[in-house]
């Protein structure tokens, strides 16, 4: 695991083990807030540690961005600390989180130790975190999945983005018009550095740029398979169009870029069909 400080008092670790997965930790004289607990328990053990030794007002909050395992695993090791999430993550918890876990035991068993934890407190719209000087907001960004939370600190002038912000945007059980929305969200803020959910820290110099190519990947990836669908392409038609075709690098997240890419296509290109099939019928 990596750990890397992206400002006086805020720390991003980023996971060594799976897809460069990033959590956060905003330290204040009040305590701290930990953003996302990271999948597996060796490295969640170590941020909870880092935490722990660091801040001696202590812990005082997890905030969970999106309901997906790779953000949220490590949640039980917060014991007795208050998790808050956007309402919809709580929901889809309840709805897949158990059943997803034991599967994933199955496959994995350094997972046999986790268990479900699910968000105490949920909110809709908005939320804020004031400590000590801090002012955290919470903001509902839809569109990599729909209950998606960034967490914007003010005065730092930095946002962890969940996955609303990646090397590629990843809208596969999500949708490409909420994502493109929340890129813009992201546009509007006044920001020093974004820390991505996968793939490490834009800085300043580099934001605008990435934002401008991931609503451009978009716009192309929802042309492209439009077009597709209108003139009846195969899936393997349909595949061949890369991602760099679709403007962006295929190095990133060890080259699963190229992966994403294609999984959105087929995705994007399904949900298309279904709904032109409905329309016909
Ligand atoms: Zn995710």
């Amino acid at each position: 695991m990596l750990r890397e400080r992206v400002a006086e008092t805020i720390y991003v670790f980023t996971s060594s083990r799976y897809l460069e997965v990033a959590a956060g930790l905003i330290m204040t004289p009040q305590g701290c807030v930990v953003v996302d607990t990271l999948p597996f328990p060796s490295e969640s053990r170590q941020m909870y540690e880092f935490a722990r030794r660091n801040c001696p007002a202590g812990i005082r909050w997890v905030v969970n961005t999106h309901f997906h395992a790779d953000h949220i695993y490590g949640n039980y090791l917060f014991e007795g600390i208050p998790i808050i999430a956007h309402e919809e993550t709580r929901a889809m918890l309840e709805r897949v989180g158990e059943q997803a876990l034991e599967e994933a035991k199955q496959e994995t068993p350094e997972l046999r130790e986790v268990r479900l934890r699910l968000p105490d407190i949920t909110y809709r719209g908005r939320a804020a975190i004031r400590l000590a000087d801090y002012n955290i907001e919470l903001i509902h960004a839809p569109g990599h999945s729909s209950d998606c939370t960034m967490v914007y600190i003010e005065e730092e002038k930095i946002l962890f983005a969940g996955d609303a912000v990646l090397p590629v945007p990843y809208i596969v059980g999500g949708d490409l018009n909420q994502m493109l929305a929340t890129l813009q969200k992201v546009q509007s803020l006044n920001l020093e550095s974004i820390v991505q959910g996968h793939g490490g820290v834009l800085l300043r110099g580099e934001i605008p740029e990435t934002l401008e190519a991931a609503i451009n990947y978009l716009k192309k990836v929802r042309s492209f398979v439009h077009n597709a669908v209108s003139k009846g392409a195969s899936e393997r038609e349909l595949l061949a169009w890369d991602v760099e075709k679709a403007g962006l690098s295929r190095v990133p997240l060890g080259g699963m870029a190229q992966e994403l890419h294609r999984a959105n296509l087929l995705y994007l290109y399904r949900s298309f069909q279904k709904e032109r099939l409905r329309r016909a019928g």
